[in-house]
């Protein structure tokens, strides 16, 4: 709520409390109000000896007056005396009789319910602060859309900021040419879908895409998101999107973009959100205003969520949100291509080479991209640097990557140790296997949650691995516990990761890509299981108890055969492994490169005693 509404409700309760006095006062006759409050005896008194003057009944139970001298008076009949009346008669004292003036009954109501609605606007206050809500709105508007618009000339976006999308480009150029005109479609009878879903991880470019559209075109921009209409208030949802699509109606041509789709859209009775029937009604009206236009009026919603697998099918269906575009991360070339755009506003020594931080930066998003490039600007500018070169944007890369280093955080030295090991485990094992990334870096400064961390350097972002390079992976995951075992017999919780790791890569070759030689080509339940929120997760196993219990088996067979396996190769190459520890303790982080070359050294010591 806006700072004016308190302020508002404030006076107006201040301003009740003296009108109120006022009238409280006003039960005196006019002009009197200096009058002197009388204890009743003495006022019978004073009747007795003559002094009153003239008495004034006012309701039931009060006498005002004034004395022979003049002086106002007034005074409260107790209750056991109503024979007052005969007794002023008794004196021949001229009495007149006015009835009580009583209080106005809307500011009755305010003085009783003020401190009511004062203490309801606090904590409307506090539960909007509690929510992060961003003001805006107010008591008086809390139905009404907030749908932030942006005019075309306001746009500055076009296709040429997005990057590593193309695709998506090509299926959005349809929307720009008939936004740009769409009467031209209307002629031509082109039929345009109204309703866009854009499915994507978080920060891959699906706002910029959609305001881009809008850039194209020209048209207005109003964007939203699914969490904004899911509020406190049971029916406010409803009506800010119903007040979104009728913004929408007098703007048109243009775009409605809704973020966060499945904070509204999420599948109806599936329990999410323990029956939300505010979130119910928000997704009906959201169905009703889909259907309510025909796509012709020059309206185009644009809808984004990073969960398309939760969402109600009523939304998806023909005549909704019926036409799908995914955007997928962006790979090398994309990834590259997204670093020139963010470079273009920093300042950068000649001939930086670009793809090299592209090829480092597998898994990257757009989002993380631009971040990177930020973090190289940050890092310079404290190191005074005028140009940033190719060192600062790896830097960053690490930074944004592995989590900011934690060289303060104090590691004890049998700890360092074991975190030496564990990293010359897992590098070691990696270098000995064909058909593994190689390795950028290991390290054993700590970052973010990881004590130490060994990156690797994938030559190219694969989308389908083989056997060979999974059974490698797993057999490097379990290299860093390996090791530990190895050398002190015992293992640290620093392999937690690597065993979910691991397990999870053998649970999804046995059942879902077959790769299982005892099981063969088969998948066991459906693709639901592995990402269930909010669904029943046993609903969707379609195997017996039995089967279960021989996947289990075959998994603990896999995962001690590869242990085995990382094993044998560290106690073949113990030397390496002594010697990568000796020099991680020292210098902290090597180079990937460094591994293989001490490895190369060994293997001729080797050839050069045995032969
Ligand atoms: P999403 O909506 O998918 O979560 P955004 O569109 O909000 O992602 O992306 C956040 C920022 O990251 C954008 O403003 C842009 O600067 C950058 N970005 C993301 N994807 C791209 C891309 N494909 N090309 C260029 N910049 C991108
Ligand atoms: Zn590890």
């Amino acid at each position: 709520m806006k700072r004016e509404t308190v302020l508002i409700i404030l006076s107006m309760l201040v301003l009740a409390f003296f009108l109120a006095k006022m009238f409280d006062s006003g039960k005196m006759s006019s002009g009197n109000r200096r009058s002197q409050e009388l204890i009743y005896s003495d006022f019978k008194a004073l009747v007795a000896a003559g002094e009153i003057a003239n008495a004034q009944l006012v309701g039931d139970s009060l006498i005002e007056g004034f004395t022979q001298d003049g002086l106002g008076f007034r005074t409260y009949i107790p209750a056991e005396d109503p024979s007052v009346i005969d007794y002023l008669r008794l004196y021949q004292i001229p009495i007149n009789y006015v009835p009580e003036k009583t209080m106005p009954w809307y500011l009755n109501i305010l003085i009783n319910w003020g401190p009511f609605l004062l203490i309801f606007g606090i904590w409307l206050v506090l539960m909007r602060r509690m929510q992060g809500g961003s003001g805006g709105g107010g008591l008086f508007s809390i139905g009404r859309s907030r749908a932030k618009k942006v005019e075309p000339s306001e746009m500055k976006i076009t296709f040429d900021d997005v990057a590593g999308v193309e695709e998506a480009k090509d299926d959005l150029g349809e929307t720009v040419e008939f936004l740009k005109d769409p009467a031209k479609f209307r002629k031509l009878g082109g039929r345009i879908p109204k309703g866009m879903l854009m499915s994507g991880s978080p920060g891959t470019g699906k706002t910029l895409l959609a305001k881009a559209v809008a850039g194209e075109a020209g048209v207005p921009f109003f964007s939203m998101s699914g969490s904004d209409f899911v509020e406190m208030f049971v029916g406010v949802g409803a009506s800010r999107v119903r007040d979104m699509f009728e913004q929408g109606r007098q703007n048109s041509p243009c775009i409605i973009f809704i973020d966060e789709l499945d904070a509204v859209g999420g599948s109806r009775g599936t329990g999410m959100g323990g029956g939300n029937d505010e979130r119910e009604q928000t997704l009906n009206q959201l169905l009703v205003e889909m259907d309510g236009f025909d796509g012709m009026e020059g309206i185009i919603v644009i809808a984004a969520t990073n969960r398309p697998d939760v969402l109600d099918p009523a939304l998806l269906r023909p005549g909704r949100f019926d036409r799908h575009v995914t955007i997928p991360l962006p790979d090398v070339k994309g990834r590259e291509e997204i670093l020139h755009i963010h470079a273009k506003k920093v300042q950068m020594v000649e001939g930086v080479d670009m793809s090299i931080i592209a090829r480092g930066t597998p898994g990257f998003s757009g989002a993380d991209l631009k971040n990177l490039i930020n973090e190289a600007a940050l890092g310079g500018a404290r190191n005074n640097k005028t140009e940033l070169s190719l060192a600062d944007f790896e830097w960053a890369r690490d930074k944004v990557m592995m989590g900011t280093e934690r060289r303060s955080m104090v590691m004890s030295e049998k700890e360092k140790r074991n975190t030496a090991y564990h990293e010359a485990g897992h590098a070691l094992v990696s270098a000995l296997l064909p058909k593994s990334d190689p390795i950028h870096k290991v390290t054993i400064v700590p970052r973010g949650r990881a004590l130490g961390l060994t990156a690797y350097l994938p030559e190219n972002d694969n989308h389908s691995y083989d056997i060979e390079y999974l059974s490698n992976r797993i057999t490097i995951a379990m290299g860093g516990r390996a090791a530990e075992e190895i050398i002190f017999d015992e293992v640290t919780t620093g392999a937690s990761n690597d065993i979910q790791q691991a397990t999870d890569t053998i649970r999804n070759m046995i059942c879902r890509w077959g790769m299982s030689k005892s099981f063969g080509p088969i998948v066991f339940g459906s693709d639901n299981q592995f990402n269930v929120l909010g669904r029943d997760i046993g609903k969707d196993r379609e195997y017996s108890e039995k089967t279960a219990t021989e996947i289990d088996e075959e998994m603990r067979k896999t995962i001690k055969y590869h242990d085995e396996k990382a094993k044998k190769l560290l106690r073949d190459n113990i030397d390496v492994l002594h010697k990568i520890v000796e020099v991680l303790m020292k210098e902290e982080t090597i180079e990937g490169s460094y591994i293989n070359e001490l490895l190369k050294q060994d293997q001729s010591k080797v050839e050069s005693v045995g032969g």
